[in-house]
């Protein structure tokens, strides 16, 4: 287990000293979102690309900015990774199944029941994300991995609320 656990703590460095699709994009007609975690200070801005004339909306680019923890960055650049390319849908599917991994841990220990939940993530490939669920055990931090995710929620929310 052990093993495992510094397999994520490398993964999570990785991210967070070398992190993905760093920049700015012109906005418009890119989308900015930015987003802020007032418990650990963390700053979170999203610059989208978005296609809506395919397949409902495509996301085409995303670059990322803010600071924070390494926590917070890090699922910030894993998030970006993930959902590049990926269409809105898809998207959303990340990001419930990002919160359900996050809640998990949470819904056990009040007993409660977690087959939507697991539902969630069942079929979705996760891939380095993975490397955050022992965030859960730090619930204080579960903010600041799932800042990213929120303001991306955020972003595509207006963005359908724009193009009706
Ligand atoms: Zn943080």
């Amino acid at each position: 287990m052990s093993g495992l656990q510094d397999l994520y703590r490398e993964i999570i460095l990785d991210h967070y000293r070398a992190p993905r699709n760093r920049g700015e994009l012109p906005a418009p007609p890119a989308q900015k979102v930015e987003g802020f975690n007032p418990l650990c200070g963390d700053e979170v801005v999203l610059y989208l690309d978005i296609d809506v004339e395919v397949d409902g909306g495509v996301v085409t680019d995303v670059k990322t900015g803010g600071q924070g923890c390494s926590i917070s960055q890090a699922s910030t650049s894993m998030m970006s990774a993930a959902v590049k390319g990926k269409s809105i849908d898809d998207a959303r599917t990340l990001i419930r199944a990002f919160k359900a991994l996050m809640s998990i841990h949470e819904s056990k220990l009040e007993g409660g029941d977690e087959g939507d939940l697991g539902a969630d993530l069942e079929g979705v490939r996760l891939g380095d994300l993975e490397a955050l669920q022992g965030v859960v055990k730090f619930p204080v931090r579960i903010k600041c991995a799932t800042l990213a995710w929120n303001v991306l929620q955020q972003g595509l929310d207006e963005t359908e609320a724009s193009s009706g």
